[in-house]
């Protein structure tokens, strides 16, 4: 089966044709106009989706068949894919509304795809694949979950952040250090230089397999008021490399915890946030020490884009689960 998706629940405009669980491609339109906001603007990404959403799918099919014109290529499409849920209801509505404006001019079947699901399955795109059960952190700007997959469509959260997201609890760390947004992947830069063992940081203790983020914003933002002028310049490596040790470390205790309760050894991360070289390294390490097998996907599947869409459709055309014209995106939702 061949498969186009559609990712735009937030600031990435993505497109990725898959055949038979192969990614062809995945073509990913980053928007910069929020930079100079510190964040996401909602009503500036509508925008730039309905600017970027035509050349995204245009590139992706001609990426994917290189012979063909794109509108050609369109015929041997066997389903539309789209991020139905969750994200920001404007972006998510320019991705689901061209989803289904093609499904029905081609009269092709629609899947509607739940974008922390296909965080998940990124996992599945890459040949070296983990096999079920297994375990996923899920690590992204706005989510923070551990993952039990029993099956490409059987995934259930058996754990939780219950407040900040790992991403925001970078993000937020590095506005207090005054760099820009996003300042998840900068940290990680400055990080590579820096003594991760030169601060502490307050670790929470939270009950169960879930997480929480907030009180590490107030314990860097508290010690960096005791400082005198000039201090984060001076220490802004180890500063970083320290607040980065400890969110591994959280994520890392709860990993840990998961997989000695549920006796499952094969573990994964995905979302943005596993993009971050330090976790990448200590979940390895973690997985030699403890015998589990571990994968992590290349950086391209693990922020936001259209393969993760597009496999996580694949396995949902396969079980024939498509959605009507009717589905429409919604913000939030359970799963
Ligand atoms: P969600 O998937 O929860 O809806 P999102 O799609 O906005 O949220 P992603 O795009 O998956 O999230 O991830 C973005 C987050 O990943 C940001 O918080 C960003 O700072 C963080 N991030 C990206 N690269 C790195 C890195 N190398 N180190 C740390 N954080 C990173
Ligand atoms: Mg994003
Ligand atoms: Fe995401």
């Amino acid at each position: 089966a061949t498969i186009l998706a559609i990712e735009s629940s937030c600031d990435e405009t993505s497109a990725s044709v898959c055949v038979d669980g192969k990614i062809l491609s995945n073509f990913i339109a980053n928007q910069t106009v929020h930079q100079k906001y510190g964040g996401v603007v909602p009503e500036l990404a509508s925008r730039a989706h309905m600017q970027n959403i035509v050349p995204v799918i245009d590139a992706a099919l001609k990426e994917a068949f290189p012979e063909a014109l794109p509108q050609n290529s369109l015929q041997n499409v066997d389903a539309i894919a789209f991020t139905q849920a969750p994200g920001l209801i404007g972006s998510l509505l320019v991705g689901a509304q061209f989803a289904k404006s093609l499904a029905l001019s081609l009269n092709k079947p629609l899947v509607s795809v739940h974008h922390m699901q296909a965080h998940v399955l990124a996992n599945l795109i890459e040949e070296n694949r983990p096999a079920f059960p297994f375990l996923c952190l899920t690590v992204s700007g706005g989510h923070t979950q551990i993952v039990l997959a029993s099956g490409p469509l059987d995934l259930k959260v058996i754990g939780e952040t219950i407040d900040d997201a790992a991403g925001e609890a970078f993000d937020k760390s590095a506005k207090l250090l005054g760099l820009p947004y996003p300042g998840g992947p900068l940290i990680d830069k400055h990080a590579k230089n820096g003594n991760p063992l030169r601060f502490k940081f307050a670790e929470p203790q939270i009950p169960e397999l879930n997480f929480s983020f907030s009180g590490l914003k107030t314990s860097v933002l508290y010690f960096l008021q005791k400082q005198e002028p000039g201090f984060i310049e001076a220490n802004l490596d180890d500063l970083c490399a320290s607040i980065q040790h400890t969110i591994i470390n959280i994520l890392l205790k709860k990993i840990k915890k998961a997989a000695q309760q549920t006796g499952v050894k094969n573990v994964c991360i995905a979302g943005g946030v596993s993009a971050n070289s330090g976790l990448r390294n200590s979940l390895k390490e973690m997985g030699e020490k403890q015998g589990w097998k571990t994968y992590i996907p290349k950086f391209e599947y693990c922020t936001d884009n259209a393969a993760m869409i597009a496999i996580t459709a694949y396995y949902k055309f396969m079980e024939k689960e498509f959605s009507s014209l009717e589905v429409g995106p919604t913000a939030r939702s359970e799963w």
